[in-house]
């Protein structure tokens, strides 16, 4: 038995909510399970926000989050993890790009004893050179660097066991490395292929531009997860190498100048050996200013990444 909770991040999506739901509703008659429809408005300037509450006004079970802005995909579905109640956690586009008949089967999938299920578009519906090729290297390059292999990390359809999402700070491109983050604390993680479908109204939010995006949040995650706690572990180290070279090279100039008679002061080597001596000092304290930014982070934790306007057949005291 599970309790369901479905978050879609709505930014612009009028035409394709009426839709969307009908779907929705028809497959989760078929399952027995409570559950909840989030919406979470992100700043739209039609009429989705109208067309939701009309739909929550008939339905308890839809809930309607409204941003007062635009703050990104990211933290509509942040607002979702925060305000959801099931102890199944669903994400999926609101344009009918995922298919909501998809989610007995992901359930399934969980059923067999997985915390994550992760679509996987192996069939995607977006154009090939300026979508689907770059986010498969993206896919590549992130499965390399984190250690966790997914053939698609940019499908939004997920689901998640409440427990590994909890947590977490989202900014940036950030959700779509919660599968990353989840398998850090021991989550067993399981790929299913699912559908695609073509955007059925309106356009793409995103550009190839967000590849860079994605690519440079990839460092971050990279680097707090290794090196989160402690910056100066990295810079230190890196800051000891140079200063150790820089001892080095000086110890080999003077064995030059007094084994051989070379003179110091012309050798270009000393320059060298000033310089790694720099770099290494700078880079310790690069090292501490790191520290000192961590500890920034850590303590403006409670500071969300989001702000809201309404909430529609919500009542708990959330943020
Ligand atoms: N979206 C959002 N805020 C944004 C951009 C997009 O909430 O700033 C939502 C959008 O309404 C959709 C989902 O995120 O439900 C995916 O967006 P889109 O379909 O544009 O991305 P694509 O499928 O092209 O990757
Ligand atoms: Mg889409």
């Amino acid at each position: 038995m599970h309790s369901l909770s479905l978050i879609i991040p709505v930014y612009n999506e009028a035409e394709n909510i009426p839709l969307l739901q009908e779907k929705i509703a028809k497959t989760l008659a078929q399952l027995s399970y409570p559950y909840e429809i989030i919406y979470v408005d992100d700043g739209s300037q039609d009429q989705s926000f109208a067309v939701l509450t009309a739909l929550a006004q008939n339905n308890a079970f839809i809930k309607v989050i409204q941003f007062t802005c635009n703050h990104g995909q990211t933290a509509a579905i942040a607002a979702g993890i925060d305000h959801a109640t099931g102890d199944v956690i669903i994400f999926m586009d609101a344009d009918l790009q995922n298919d909501p008949a998809d989610i007995p089967m992901i359930l399934n999938k969980l059923d067999e004893g997985y915390d994550l299920v992760s679509g996987w578009r192996a069939n995607r519906q977006d154009a090939w050179l300026t979508r689907t090729l770059p986010s498969n290297m993206a896919n590549w390059l992130i499965s390399k660097v984190t250690g966790v292999r997914l053939h698609d990390y940019g499908c939004t359809l997920k689901a998640y066991r409440k427990e590994v999402l909890q947590g977490y700070r989202l900014y940036g491109e950030m959700h779509r490395f919660l599968p990353a983050y989840a398998a850090q604390v021991g989550a067993r993680i399981a790929e299913i292929p699912v559908n695609h479908n073509p955007r059925r109204f309106g356009q793409s939010k995103y550009g190839l531009e967000r590849i860079f995006k994605v690519i440079l949040d990839l460092f971050t995650v990279k680097f707090l997860s290794k090196y989160g706690q402690k910056p100066i572990y990295l810079f230190g180290s890196i800051g000891a190498g140079f200063i150790v070279g820089s001892f080095l090279l000086l110890i080999y100039l003077l064995l030059d100048k007094f084994f051989y008679a070379q003179s110091l002061v012309t050798s270009p080597l000393l320059l060298m050996s000033a310089m790694f001596f720099i770099v290494g000092v700078q880079s310790i304290f690069f090292g501490l200013i790191g520290e000192l930014l961590m500890r920034t982070y850590y303590e403006s934790q409670d500071k969300p990444t989001y702000s809201i306007r309404t909430r529609f057949n919500i009542t708990a005291d959330k943020p």
